[in-house]
């Protein structure tokens, strides 16, 4: 039985997902590195913690599929007893007009970021609250705040998980356990590399795009003692968009 306190990050083979594993294991967290597809990356991720004096395991599932994703938690549960951290990241996009959006399109972005909210909270949260303590931070975007044309099914998605999660933390406040959301603007992640990044960063007051590691640090910060009476947020990430 592991009792080190325990982190899940879904979705953390590359990107912000990555970032935010490293950032946690510096922390003391041993690391769940959820991967969908890519377990080569996952490992890479695993190796990155393990260089930063951290520790961690890979775990194959896709947030998407409520069974799958149940039945990945209960093995991580039975693994390691004390789950204090889960990181809601695994998101997808598929933009486009929405008259011209498919059925496929709509579902796999709802699918993947908001019924996957759903899908893996639900069984880690039952954990949380028998152990009295926990913090969720959900990875939504600025999309779901200011959302742009040909993004219905992203915006919908990140909005959803907003909402969710602002209700879900009024529910779990009684049992210690929080729930935040960080909505990160353009962030250099392979997400966005067919972004026109010049067009963009005329928009941003800082004029750069972000880092992974500018929204890890966030999501470190919501999970550490030093965020204790903060819940039910969104903080904005996103170089002074407003
Ligand atoms: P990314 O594409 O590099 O990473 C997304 C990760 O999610 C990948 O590891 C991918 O394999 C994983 N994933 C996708 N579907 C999954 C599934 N069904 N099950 C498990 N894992 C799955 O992009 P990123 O920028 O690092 O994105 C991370 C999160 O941040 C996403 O939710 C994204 O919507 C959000 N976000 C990104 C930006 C940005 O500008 N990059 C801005 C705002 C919000």
């Amino acid at each position: 039985m592991d009792e080190k306190k325990t982190a899940i990050v879904t979705g953390a083979s590359r990107g912000i997902g990555r970032a935010t594993a490293v950032e946690l294991a510096k922390t003391g967290y041993f690391v769940i590195i959820n991967f969908k597809s890519n377990e080569a990356a996952a490992a890479e991720t695993l190796k990155l913690v393990q260089s930063a004096g951290g520790d961690g395991e890979i775990s194959q599932f896709d947030v998407a599929d409520n069974v799958q994703t149940k039945d990945a938690v209960k093995a991580i549960i039975e693994r390691h007893k004390n789950i204090q951290v889960l990181i809601n990241n695994a998101g997808i996009n598929a933009d486009g007009l929405f008259m011209l959006l498919s059925e496929e399109e709509w579902d796999s972005v709802i699918n993947t970021s908001l019924k996957g909210f759903y899908n893996i909270t639900k069984p880690v949260l039952r954990e949380m609250v028998r152990h009295k303590c926990g913090s969720i931070v959900s990875v939504s975007s600025l999309s779901a705040l200011m959302p742009n044309r040909g993004q219905a099914n992203y915006a919908a998605a990140k909005a959803g998980m907003i909402a969710a999660s602002r209700s879900l933390a009024s529910e779990v406040a009684r049992f210690g356990i929080r729930v935040n959301v960080v909505a990160p603007g353009l962030i250099e992640t392979d997400m966005i590399k067919d972004a026109p990044v010049a067009e963009i960063k005329k928009m941003i007051p800082m004029a750069r795009l972000g880092k992974p590691e500018d929204v890890a640090n966030v999501i470190r910060f919501l999970c550490s003692s030093d965020a204790s009476y903060i819940t039910g947020q969104v903080i904005g990430i996103n170089g002074g968009i407003c």
